[in-house]
C-alpha cells in the first residue's frame, strides 16, 4: 500500500485536503477498562477537550480540511461536562457538516435535548458484560426518532493488540506495520487534540502512556497554525511514508486478536509490556500486504457470521424485535451496493 493508502489521496488532491473522519477526543478516560482499547484510555489522567481552543483551531483546519464526519469520541465522550458547548464549537468550525459521537452508551440517558438536536450520528459500541440496559436502549431510540438521529449500535466481540511498552528495533517491521495501517491509511482516524494534528489517536496516546518515553506526543503531529504554509505542512505530513516515532510501540491494524475482556486499571498496561515480535499477527500483516483494500484486520466470513448472529441476539435481548429489520436492511442494502464504505474503525468509547 502507498504510504496514504487511498484512491482519494489527501496528500495528492488539489484545494481542499479531504479525509474520512477526523476525530476529537471529548474525554481521554473513560468509565469501562477494555483490555485492548487502541485509545489507551484506562491508564490515561482525566483530560477534558477545551471548547474554545476547539472552536479556535478547528476553525484553523477548515481553512484547509474536511472531513467527510467529525467524531466525538474518548475515552467516552459523554464523561465531558459540557457537551452542547463542544457541539456549538464544532459545527460552528465547519470541518465537517457530519457529527458523530461514538460512545459505550452507559449515559446516554443523561444526555439533554441539546445534544441530541446537535448531533447527526449516536454509535453505540456495545462490550460483551456491559451493554446498555434494554430500557435505556428503548428509550434513546425514541429520543433518536424524534430528534432525527441516526443511532446504531455496533457489537465489539474482539479486539487486537494496541501496542507494545517496550516496542521494537526492527526497523523493517515497524515499516510494514506502518504501510499496512488502516488507521492512518484507510479509515483516516486523524485526531485533533489540544492544538495539534494527528493522523491517528495512537500516535496522541502512546507517547503519554509510555512509562519511559523519550518523545513527546506533539512530535508525531503536526501545531495547527493560522498560517499561509499550514495546509501544505498537513498534506506533507499525511503523504510522508516514513512511519511516526510512535509506530514503534504501535501494532497498527495487526495486533494479535483476543476475545474483549473488561480489566482491572492497574493491570492494564502489564499485558503490552511484551515486544511488539510477540504481539503482532504476522497472518494478518501479509494478508494486507496483499490486499491492502481487503478487509481483513477484524475477520473474516465466519467473523461477520458471528458478529450478525450475536447482533440479532443482542436485540432479541434487549426485546427489540420490530428493530431487527430495521437494523438490517440498511446494512444489507449497504452490502449489496457496488459502492461500498470502508469498515468502521473499531474505536473506544
Ligand atoms: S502510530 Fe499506529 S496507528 Fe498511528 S500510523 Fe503508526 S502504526 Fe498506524
Amino acid at each position: 500500500m502507498p504510504a496514504n493508502g487511498r484512491r482519494d489521496s489527501p496528500a495528492e488532491g488539489r484545494g481542499l485536503i479531504r479525509a474520512e473522519a477526523c476525530e476529537v477526543n471529548l474525554a481521554h478516560h473513560c468509565n469501562l477498562a477494555c483490555r485492548g482499547c487502541f485509545h489507551l484510555s484506562p491508564i490515561l489522567p482525566k483530560r477534558y477537550a477545551d471548547p474554545v481552543e476547539l472552536r479556535t483551531k478547528l476553525s484553523w483546519l477548515a481553512r484547509c480540511y474536511r472531513a467527510g464526519s467529525l467524531r466525538l469520541i474518548g475515552g467516552e465522550p459523554l464523561l465531558h461536562p459540557d457537551i452542547p458547548a463542544v457541539i456549538a464549537a464544532v459545527r460552528e468550525s465547519g470541518v465537517s457538516s457530519r457529527l458523530v459521537v461514538v460512545t459505550n452508551g452507559l449515559l446516554l440517558g443523561r444526555m439533554p435535548d441539546a445534544f441530541w438536536a446537535g448531533v447527526d450520528k449516536v454509535r453505540i459500541s456495545s462490550y460483551p458484560g456491559k451493554a446498555m440496559p434494554g430500557a435505556l436502549l428503548r428509550e434513546c431510540r425514541r429520543k433518536a426518532i424524534r430528534f432525527g438521529v441516526d443511532l446504531r449500535l455496533a457489537l465489539c466481540p474482539e479486539f487486537r493488540e494496541p501496542f507494545s511498552i517496550p516496542g521494537t528495533e526492527d526497523a523493517g517491521l515497524v515499516g510494514r506495520i506502518y504501510r499496512t495501517c488502516l488507521h492512518a491509511h484507510v479509515w483516516q482516524c486523524h485526531t485533533v487534540d489540544a492544538g495539534y494534528f494527528y493522523k491517528c489517536p495512537q500516535s496522541r496516546f502512546i507517547p503519554a502512556a509510555l512509562p519511559d518515553a523519550t518523545f513527546s506526543p506533539q512530535e508525531d503531529g503536526i501545531p495547527i497554525e493560522d498560517s499561509p504554509e499550514f495546509a501544505g505542512a498537513v498534506r506533507s505530513y499525511l503523504g510522508s511514508p516514513v512511519p511516526l516515532k510512535s509506530c514503534r510501540h504501535c501494532l497498527g491494524s495487526v495486533g494479535k486478536k483476543f476475545d474483549h475482556e473488561l480489566v482491572e486499571r492497574s493491570t492494564w498496561a502489564r499485558r503490552q509490556d511484551r515486544p511488539v515480535e510477540d504481539l503482532v499477527d504476522l497472518e494478518c500483516l501479509a494478508r494486507l500486504e496483499a490486499r491492502p483494500s481487503s478487509d481483513p484486520g477484524y475477520g473474516g466470513a465466519v467473523y461477520h457470521l458471528n458478529r450478525l448472529r450475536d447482533y440479532l441476539r443482542h436485540l432479541i435481548a434487549q426485546r427489540s424485535l420490530g428493530a431487527v429489520a430495521a437494523a438490517l436492511m440498511p446494512r444489507l442494502r449497504r452490502r449489496h451496493s457496488p459502492e461500498r464504505t470502508p469498515p468502521v474503525a473499531p474505536s473506544s468509547g
